[in-house]
This record gives C-alpha cells, sequence and structure tokens, in this order.
C-alpha cells in the first residue's frame, strides 16, 4: 500500500447530514473509500440546523476556534462526529449566525458564510495540531480555503507545503463575490481575466490556486474546456490542461445492490435474472398497468431540469406511446419545471393504459423502477458524473443515454447500454429503437447486457484509488 496520508477534506455537503445534490453523496462515501485505503482523512463542513439543533452522534468539541478575519478575530465552535458506518472524524464549524438557518444555501451572504468556513477549517487543523498533507476542496464554497492557502498563507510557516486538489462538480454555481472578501479573507492579489472589475469568483480561483483540478468524469473534464461547456471558465481551465483530470464517482454498492435491496419486491442478481419478472409486476401494479411481461417497459427517474435533456423526450415519448416502435410501457418518476411535469401529465393523458407519471421526489419508489424496467433514458443535455445509469445498470435495467460527460464514460454502445451523441429527438429515437429491436428479437443479447451493466465496477473504492493518485502527483509537485 501507499503511505498513508493526511487529507483534509472540506464539503458544504456530506450526506447523510447535508445533501442537495451528487456533491452530498461524495461528501460522505468518498472519505470513507479513502480511510479503506489507509489514508487519515478528516472532514470538514458547516453546521447547519440540522447540527446545532442536536444530531445523533454529534457532539460539541469543548473550546472555540479563533478564525482572523479582515474584520477581527471570530470565534467559531466545533461540533464532532464520525461518518455514519465508519470512524472517518468529520467536524462542523458552528456559527449560528451564518449556518443556523432554514437552507443550505441561497442567501446573499453565501460567499462571506463559506469563506468563513473554509477559513475556520484552516484554523482547525492547528487546534488539531494535525498538518495535512493535501487539502481537497469541494466546489466552490471550499474554493476560499485554496485561495488563502496559496497566497496569505504562504507566508505562514504552519501552512506551506501543503497539497490542493480542487473538485469541480458543477461549473454552472460559481460562487461570485464583491473583492472586499478578499479583505476579509487578508488576501491581496489580482484580479483574473475570468473575474470583472471588483469581482471575485471563487470557482475560477479554486481552478487557479489548486495544484490539481479534476471533475467527476474524464468526458466532462473535456467538455467543460470548450466553449460551449465552459460556463465561461474553459479559457482558465485550458490554460490549466495538463492539470485537469476526470475521475468518475462511484455508487454507493451498500445502498444500491438488488440482492439485498430492501425498497424491491423480489431479490436477484446477476446470475438469477429470471427473478427480475416479480419487481417488473410489482411495479406494473403500483403504476395501474397491465401485467404484461414481453413488451418493454422503459423508465426515467430525474429531476425535470433543462440539464436532462427533457425538451428531446417529449416526442421520443410520444411515438414511443403511439407504438411507431411496437408496443411499449412508460413510466416516469420526477419533479422540477412545470412545463416538463405538465407535458409528462398531458401524456399520461393521453395514454392511461401505457404509461404513468409519478411527479412527485420519492426516494423509496425509485428503486423498484429501477428493478423492474427493462430500460431507463438518460438524454442529458450535459451531465458531470451521473448517478441514474450507474443504478440502472447495477439493477439490469439497461440505460439508453446521450453520450456525454460521465455518461458517454459509463456506459458503452452495445455491451452495458446503447449512447446517441447528437442532441435531438431523432438521434435519440433511434437510439431507444436499437434497444427495443434487440430486446424484441434477441433476448439472449439482451440479457448479456444486463449482466455487464450488473458486474461493472463502479465502486468507491476504484473512485478513490484514482484520487490518491492525484493526490501523489500534486505532493510530488509541491515544496515546503
Ligand atoms: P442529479 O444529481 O443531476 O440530479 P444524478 O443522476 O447524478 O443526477 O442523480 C440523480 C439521483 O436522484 C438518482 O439516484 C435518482 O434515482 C434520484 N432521483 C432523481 N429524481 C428522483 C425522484 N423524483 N424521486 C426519487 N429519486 C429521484
Amino acid at each position: 500500500m501507499a503511505d498513508p496520508l493526511k487529507i483534509l477534506f472540506l464539503s458544504a455537503e456530506v450526506a447523510p447530514f447535508a445533501k442537495t445534490g451528487g456533491l452530498g453523496d461524495v461528501g460522505g462515501s468518498l472519505p470513507k473509500a479513502l480511510h479503506d485505503l489507509g489514508h487519515d482523512v478528516r472532514v470538514v463542513m458547516p453546521a447547519y440546523r440540522a447540527i446545532e439543533a442536536g444530531y445523533p452522534g454529534v457532539s460539541a468539541m469543548p473550546g472555540h476556534l479563533t478564525v482572523p478575519t479582515g474584520v477581527g478575530m471570530l470565534p467559531a465552535g466545533v461540533f464532532t462526529g464520525t461518518l455514519p458506518g465508519s470512524d472517518v472524524p468529520i467536524y462542523f464549524i458552528a456559527e449560528a449566525g451564518l449556518f443556523n438557518r432554514p437552507n443550505i444555501y441561497g442567501y446573499d451572504d453565501d460567499p462571506y458564510r463559506f469563506a468563513f468556513f473554509s477559513r475556520a477549517a484552516l484554523e482547525l487543523t492547528l487546534a488539531l495540531a494535525w498538518k495535512p498533507d493535501v487539502v481537497h476542496a469541494h466546489d466552490w464554497h471550499a474554493a476560499p480555503a485554496l485561495a488563502w492557502l496559496a497566497t496569505a498563507g504562504q507566508a505562514d510557516g504552519r501552512f506551506r507545503g501543503i497539497a490542493t486538489i480542487f473538485t469541480i462538480h458543477n461549473l454552472a454555481h460559481q460562487g461570485r463575490a464583491r473583492w472586499h472578501i478578499f479583505d476579509y479573507l487578508g488576501i491581496q492579489t489580482f484580479s483574473l481575466a475570468e473575474e470583472s472589475y471588483g469581482e471575485v469568483n471563487f470557482m475560477a480561483r479554486g481552478i487557479y490556486h489548486a495544484t490539481m483540478v479534476n471533475t467527476v468524469s474524464p468526458t466532462y473534464a473535456r467538455e467543460i474546456m470548450t466553449p460551449a461547456g465552459g460556463a465561461y471558465l474553459d479559457g482558465l481551465l485550458r490554460h490549466r490542461h495538463y492539470d485537469v483530470h476526470g475521475i468518475i464517482n462511484g455508487l454507493d454498492y451498500q445502498e444500491w445492490d438488488p440482492a439485498s435491496d430492501g425498497r424491491i419486491a423480489n431479490h436477484y442478481n446477476a446470475d438469477h435474472l429470471g427473478a427480475r419478472v416479480h419487481n417488473r409486476h410489482a411495479l406494473q401494479a403500483r403504476a395501474s398497468l397491465p401485467q404484461r411481461d414481453n413488451i418493454p417497459l422503459v423508465a426515467m427517474v430525474s429531476r425535470l431540469d433543462w440539464q436532462k435533456g427533457l425538451d428531446i423526450t417529449g416526442h421520443v415519448i410520444h411515438m414511443l406511446m403511439n407504438g411507431f416502435s411496437g408496443e411499449a410501457q412508460f413510466i416516469v418518476l420526477g419533479t422540477g419545471a412545470r412545463e416538463y411535469e405538465d407535458m409528462f401529465a398531458r401524456l399520461a393523458y393521453y395514454h392511461p393504459h401505457k404509461m404513468t407519471a409519478y411527479l412527485d421526489y420519492n426516494a423509496g419508489f425509485a428503486p423498484l423502477i429501477y428493478a423492474g424496467s427493462d430500460i431507463f433514458i438518460m438524454p442529458s443535455r450535459f451531465e458531470p458524473c451521473g448517478l441514474g445509469q450507474l443504478i440502472a445498470m447495477r439493477y439490469g435495467s439497461v440505460p439508453v443515454v446521450r453520450a456525454t460527460g460521465g455518461l458517454a464514460d459509463t456506459v458503452q454502445d452495445g455491451h452495458t447500454g446503447f449512447t446517441f451523441h447528437d442532441y435531438s429527438t431523432d438521434a435519440f429515437w433511434r437510439a431507444l429503437q436499437r434497444a427495443i429491436y434487440v430486446y424484441n428479437v434477441d433476448r439472449e443479447r439482451w440479457q448479456q447486457i444486463q449482466r455487464h451493466g450488473m458486474m461493472a465496477d463502479f465502486s468507491w473504492r476504484r473512485s478513490a484509488q484514482g484520487y490518491q493518485q492525484l493526490y501523489e502527483w500534486a505532493i510530488a509537485r509541491t515544496f515546503s
């Protein structure tokens, strides 16, 4: 094994303590996988309301931190516990005025809230007398720590020589603030070309200051270096292209396992695919659809958001439901933009015996859809990594996806699923037809595709090995 590394892991979301999306999953799973590789990982996140209110297994540390800021030395409390199911320590930076609020994000002072969190997290390492080899910051909320380490921190021997990694989970949220925030952080620096006059862009700062940068899939890493996918930061990313990597997120194999998932009707594995049919029947019963066995049951579980490719989905479902590819059933579970909810509601109204639309969020129901459907569609416009296709493959539902971002890296056309490239109804429909054709005429090959998907390795262990490599490169690059 490689030498154990000391890794400080900074994230605004860590499941199960706080989660709004994939960032939370990564925060909850990756540290455990790194710990299993033998590393000393310590996670820091803000103490949101749920923590302040008393979270099982989390307790207040005695004393408090004194955080240097441009407006004086500010106190911060610290709660501590472990990531559930592990002994990975997690620390929560407590400042009730900043974090004890109803939501995690969405406030005018978000940049100050997360600047304080980031700076306090570095101060915490001094209080613990624990100097990390690597600071691993996730998304813009933790980027102030990297900006500080690369500038003001260089004047403080206690913080010199620390390698840094910046992981981009969502380039769309960049954390823009007034330049004053650098006074608050005690940073003196010049502005980047990506920052307009008087503005700080923390996403850009993370990319600029980190020793190494990565995102959550190799294809998304390439896409964000193009004007089409770069959200105005593609130039900066290209400038650093040697240091920009892509590492696919893992899937929590304890939570997502058809051989033990308590939320599905019947357990099965790749060697006993026949047992899946009970899930199909349970799903059809729940969706009030006829219990037909030999027609493709197509499904979608998704946020109903512009990103997810719903503009090219409506017409494809229209054709599917009108029998242009033979008989089929369709089930969608999703909530989000009104226009897409209306679209599915209208289609379901026209085809009540062939499709059902659940326009809500139901984490307990989703597993049965993965376990009972034949085909899982994910026609995303862009997709940094994507979890839906990984779960679908694990559960033997064959994904039909647009080959973008993490979808391109995880679904192999004709081997574990079906892919298309153009963002168009035509391309999507052709890929879905190819899938349905194999389903209808070559059941043996279909089952092979199912098995390939079920046996593919998207474990967190594999991702953690990728991060370990990145840490080692970053450390080799850092001089103390
Ligand atoms: P994103 O994080 O962009 O929403 P991912 O594919 O990475 O997309 O993750 C989506 C996750 O959320 C999957 O686990 C999916 O099953 C789940 N999900 C999405 N919409 C719903 C819903 N309406 N009900 C239950 N689970 C949902």
